[in-house]
């Protein structure tokens, strides 16, 4: 009998020392752990159950000695068995409770929503200041009775040249000026082909401005960028002049610089338009005087007039082209690019600063 007993007395000590071994803190009530670290413990405690109290257990050899033992000392000895083992399951179910609270106070610690923190409040962007001058010339040609055209920015060939009267040995027509898809698509070179849609589906009379991203094989620098934003202006009706087309593009200077604001236009030549011109604005910097702040005008050179854009009455080949009948319509169109104007207004030296998306440059037009 003693023997079978010191057997057990050897079980519990065994595990009265892999219990306290527990990470050393099933007793101290696991203050101060987080989580993770009561979740560990929760599963070594488990397998210490198995181990002590499961069917493979020595506890569980043990008590198969009980049949052995005299049957004189059989009733102590099972009764010994038996408190071993209670001792044994007591411990292992007090840790397991107070380790169970433990973890519910962990989780709900960590699922606590303080509403008093003051939220992360998202930066808020703006919009790009090619966006802001372009809504701002939308918003003169609309109150001018124009309507806002948009189209594709890939054409084919007819629309982005032949439509528009521009002939097939005309340089722009080359692939070094003009960037081509694979399959032979033109990038749009200016916003025109719109014209040529613009009056295909709405037909005459219209009057629309098209902005629109444009592209042109140019090698960076500091006015020029593969991309850029026209805007194109159309006029068509009947009986519509050269002075409409003037009368209109000096009422939108005006409205945009100032009501002193003169404008100028010098002959020039476009394949898509006859006669054409070039418009030309006075300074803003220095209302035309060429002067600033007893120096040479910086914005116009000291011109006194700032070149803006080119314009023109509509050819009769490009009324012809989209089915309008050149004797009786007439039309004239204009068009400009928003990165030159913008840099003028800001007084930017490189208008390649407009598409490097550099934060500190763009958040001085909040
Ligand atoms: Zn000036």
């Amino acid at each position: 009998m003693s023997d079978e007993k010191r057997e057990i007395e050897k079980i519990k000590e065994i595990f009265e020392r892999e219990f306290e071994g527990l990470s050393g803190s099933v007793k101290s009530k696991f203050e101060g752990l987080g989580l993770s670290a009561l979740e560990k413990l929760q599963k070594e405690l488990n397998e210490l159950r198995v181990k002590h109290t499961g069917k493979k257990s020595p506890l569980s050899g043990a008590k198969k000695l009980i049949g052995k033992v005299a049957p004189d000392q059989r009733a102590e000895f099972g009764k010994f068995v038996q408190s071993v083992g209670k001792t044994i399951e007591n411990k292992i179910e007090d840790a397991e409770a107070s380790l169970k609270s433990r973890i519910q106070k962990a989780k709900l610690e960590r699922e606590k929503i303080d509403v008093t923190i003051p939220g992360r409040r998202p930066r808020p962007g703006h919009l790009h200041p090619i966006t802001l001058l372009r809504q701002k010339i939308e918003d003169i040609f609309v109150s001018m009775g124009y309507a806002i055209e948009d189209d594709r920015e890939i054409e084919t060939d007819y629309y982005n040249f032949d439509a528009l009267n521009i002939p097939e040995n005309h340089p722009a027509r080359e692939s070094q000026d003009t960037f081509y898809t694979t399959d032979g698509f033109a990038l749009r070179s200016q916003t025109s082909t719109v014209q040529i849609r613009a009056m295909e589906r709405r037909g005459v009379p219209l009057r629309v401005i098209a902005p629109g991203r444009v592209f042109r094989r140019d090698t960076p620098d500091q006015t020029h960028t593969p991309m850029f934003h026209q805007i194109e202006g159309l006029c068509v009706d009947k009986g519509i002049t050269m002075a409409h087309l003037k009368g209109t593009v000096s009422e939108w200077l005006r409205r945009m610089y100032g009501k002193e604001t003169k404008t100028r236009f010098r002959p020039s030549y476009f394949p898509f338009t006859e006669p054409s011109a070039e418009f030309d604005f006075s300074c803003f910097k220095c209302d035309g005087t060429g002067e600033f702040e007893r120096g040479k005008c910086g914005t116009c050179r000291g011109s006194g007039w700032i070149e803006l854009g080119g314009c023109g009455m509509v050819h009769p080949n490009v009324l012809k082209n989209c089915g309008v009948d050149h004797k009786e319509y007439s039309g004239f169109a204009f068009g400009f690019g928003l990165e030159r104007m913008c840099a003028l207004m800001y007084s930017l030296d490189d208008i390649r600063l407009m598409f490097e998306n550099d934060v500190r440059f763009l958040e001085q037009f909040r």
